[in-house]
């Protein structure tokens, strides 16, 4: 699918800045949402219409638009920490100090190309994945402040991440923001619960330990984890058919704080009573 097919909104805005002029196109951009992958895919899109040279369109098959896809451009770099380290840096968890340096003595030099430098992290498997206190600490954010905000033509940086407020406020205050809606598919598969908890609402709230009970004992089979994930997607199943009541949407919650308990090891009884108390009266 084509990106424009997929953000006409996005594509088209960034198309019209920077074909407008390039005083219109911000020097920092920061991206945020769930889908990483479009956020970085719309990041080189965004590199490749300031570097083409042509036409501009899809299937442009112009030195630079060809670089941008085959991730060879000289001047489009993605910086995360596993990505563009210079030779003496092996820091392997974050951003570093000295990756800001490389950038800002790239910078010193005048360049025919429009250079974007997309900020983002890395999984073990090399998919994107999103700046975070962790991997892009405030040394290095704050080094970064000088030439972000100092208006230069023929630069600009991108920041990619999952939750906004996982970027420090002094780069979002100097960026333009916008947030890229998922278009992944969601798999909302709650086979595991089937029968224990679907259709939750009609259940007499005498069971409510009962059902507590059956979810206990299928955890002694079953991830506390893919059982709660499992009740999170019969919820999300109901509220794609009520998108207005706002009951459910409280329920995702409880849900999401429930994952959250089980990661620090709270005991799956004490997670499964209280989600039924919650959710069943
Ligand atoms: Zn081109």
């Amino acid at each position: 699918m084509l990106l424009s097919d997929k953000y006409p909104f996005l594509t088209n805005y960034f198309t019209q800045a920077i074909t407008a002029s390039n005083k219109a196109m911000p020097q920092s951009i920061l991206f945020y949402g769930n889908d990483l992958n479009s956020q970085y895919i719309m990041a080189k899109e965004i590199a490749r219409l300031l570097n083409c040279q042509d036409e501009k369109n899809d299937s442009c098959q112009c030195l630079n638009c060809k670089w941008i896809r085959e991730d060879s451009h000289p001047a489009v770099l993605t910086i995360s920490r596993l990505d563009n380290k210079p030779e003496d840096d092996d820091s392997k968890t974050v951003i570093s100090i000295k990756q800001s340096l490389m950038i800002k003595e790239m910078l010193v030099t005048s360049s025919d190309f429009h250079r974007v430098f997309i900020f983002c992290d890395r999984d073990d498997d090399g998919n994107i994945a999103g700046l975070n206190p962790q991997n892009f600490q405030a040394e290095t954010s704050n080094s970064l402040l000088k030439i972000i905000e100092e208006p230069q033509p023929g630069i600009t940086f991108i920041f990619l991440t999952r939750y906004i407020n996982d970027v420090l406020p002094t780069i979002i205050s100097r960026s333009q923001c916008f947030f890229i809606p998922s278009k992944e598919k969601i798999n909302y598969d709650y086979s595991t619960v089937e029968g224990i908890f679907t259709n939750y609402f009609e259940i007499p709230r005498k069971e409510v330990f009962n059902i507590s009970q059956k979810l206990q004992d299928l955890a002694k089979e079953v991830p506390v984890n893919t059982i709660l994930e499992s009740i999170q997607n019969y919820i999300l199943a109901v509220l794609k058919t009520n998108p207005q009541n706002h009951e459910l949407i409280n329920h995702i919650k409880i849900l999401e704080n429930a994952k959250r308990q089980a990661k620090l090891g709270i005991r799956p009884m004490n997670i499964f009573d209280d989600i039924c108390l919650k959710l069943i009266h």
